[in-house]
């Protein structure tokens, strides 16, 4: 991508309506723009963050076996009313009538429209264990929308849906989302703590959230400090093996962690006092396992080994990309801007010409930008004619994890510079090492 044809409307000054760093870097480096109160666009730099996090994202949902769909964002009233929650969620749920005077709503949560579509089509249990997930847009009428997409109104989720026959059944689906929630927030380069979680409004029985610790974060929370350095599971975790999974969920769930709703003082002092970590945290992710409580008021049920008629059991499992973005520049960020992990970031490498219009800058440019392009890797190339120092401010800014950098009097010698976003450290080299580097 040439800079010159691309679209980051970059802001100089600190908006002043920013209160943490992720939401003013995110405004700051032209990701996204507050539409309505809590409610943003995702420019194209934020789009390319925001894509890559839902990659992963579903890429961890298929190794464990979840399967995508799309629901609507729109949902008729009718299916909450057979749950009993159209009443029962309250002002955070926007409520719409359409033409015909019918009451629709856009769907906070997709419980009742999951249950829908499995009891329309699943009548045996040969048909399970199933888990369906989608990644769609969520409105939720916060009472009080900050901090950009961290808490907004209208925001995206994963959210997926677990049907069992049985408890135990549904026990291990919902510890293949526990292992494949770890193994997401690992590859975002984020460190999560599950934590015992209240069930809140979706209701349930078994239920985490999973925190990553951060200063801005809402939550306050305590936990055991080993959890810090716990292993995460490995790409070839079997996801069928009922042991296996409950060995990495006891493991994960051995020692306290606690959001402050679940809290008890008592058992964290039990901790030693050495161990005792009490900071505060995002909420990033929320699993429940809850039984029975939609498939028995809206029916979904299955016939069983034994020819009778069986509720299934059900979980849900959410993720927040679009709070995950702000989430990783929280944990990843210095005074000049933001560091995308790898994983994530928006542009593999950038290509900075220190002089535009030079021709032997240009050429340099040119080839180092085409081999690499080549080569699969995603680069924005700096061809504008701003000031070096202006080039350097929106590279540092954007946080694109390399910069290579072509000046005339390097480019004289056959050499770029390249640098790393995180370290600071430069190297010159040769034009060839300099793409040899990156080209595997
Ligand atoms: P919170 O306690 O932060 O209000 P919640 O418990 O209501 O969130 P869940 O229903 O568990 O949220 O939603 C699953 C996930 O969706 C959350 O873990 C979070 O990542 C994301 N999420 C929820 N509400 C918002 C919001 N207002 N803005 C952005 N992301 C959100
Ligand atoms: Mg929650």
């Amino acid at each position: 991508m040439r800079l010159s044809r691309y679209f980051i409307p970059i802001l100089k000054e600190n908006p002043k309506e920013a209160e943490i760093v992720s939401h003013r870097l995110m405004l700051r480096a032209g990701m996204i723009r507050q539409q309505s109160q809590g409610i943003y666009s995702w420019l194209p730099l934020g789009k390319r963050v925001l894509d890559k996090v839902n990659a992963i994202i579903r890429d961890e949902q298929n190794r464990a076996g979840a399967i995508e769909l799309s629901m609507p964002t729109l949902q008729s009233a009718e299916l909450w009313q057979e749950s009993g929650r159209y009443d029962a969620y309250g002002k955070e749920m926007l409520r719409i009538k359409d033409r015909q005077d019918r009451p629709m709503l856009y769907g906070p949560t997709n419980e009742e429209m999951v249950t829908d579509i499995f009891r329309s089509s699943v009548k045996s249990y040969k048909d399970l264990p199933l888990n369906l997930y989608h990644i769609q847009l969520k409105f939720r009428d916060e009472i009080r929308p900050r901090f950009g997409t961290m808490r907004s109104r209208e925001f995206m989720m994963k959210d997926a849906y677990s049907f069992d026959l049985t408890r135990q059944a549904a026990e291990h689906s919902y510890n293949k989302m526990f292992a494949a929630y770890l193994r997401t927030f690992d590859r975002l380069g984020l460190r999560a703590i599950p934590m015992r979680a209240d069930t809140g409004p979706i209701g349930g029985k078994l239920s985490h959230e999973f925190i990553i610790l951060a200063d801005t974060g809402e939550s306050e929370v305590f936990c055991h400090k080993d959890f810090v350095d716990f292993d995460i599971p490995g790409e070839h975790t079997d996801f069928d093996s009922v042991e296996g999974l409950q060995a990495i969920f006891d493991k994960w769930t051995s020692l306290y962690a606690a959001t402050s709703e679940m809290h008890d003082e008592a058992a964290f002092n039990a901790v030693p006092e050495g161990d005792r970590l009490s900071a505060r945290g995002i909420e990033v992710g929320h699993i429940f396992y809850f039984g029975t409580k939609y498939s028995e008021p809206m029916g979904a049920k299955v016939q069983g080994p034994d020819g009778k008629e069986h509720f299934v059991h059900m979980g849900s499992y959410g993720i927040g990309p679009t709070r995950l973005v702000p989430a990783i520049i929280e944990a990843s960020h210095d005074d000049n801007g933001i560091i995308w992990p790898a994983s994530v970031a928006p542009f593999d490498i950038v290509v900075i010409n220190m002089k535009a219009g030079d021709q032997a800058c240009d050429d340099t440019c040119e080839l180092i930008y085409a081999a690499l392009s080549k080569a699969g890797k995603d680069v924005l190339y700096d061809d504008t004619d701003d000031r070096a120092g202006t080039k350097f401010a929106t590279a540092d800014l954007i946080g694109v994890p390399v910069q290579i950098i072509a000046g005339p009097r390097a480019v004289a010698n056959g050499e770029v510079e390249v640098k790393d976003r995180k370290t600071g450290a430069r190297e010159t080299m040769t034009i060839e090492a300099a793409i040899n580097r990156f080209v595997a």
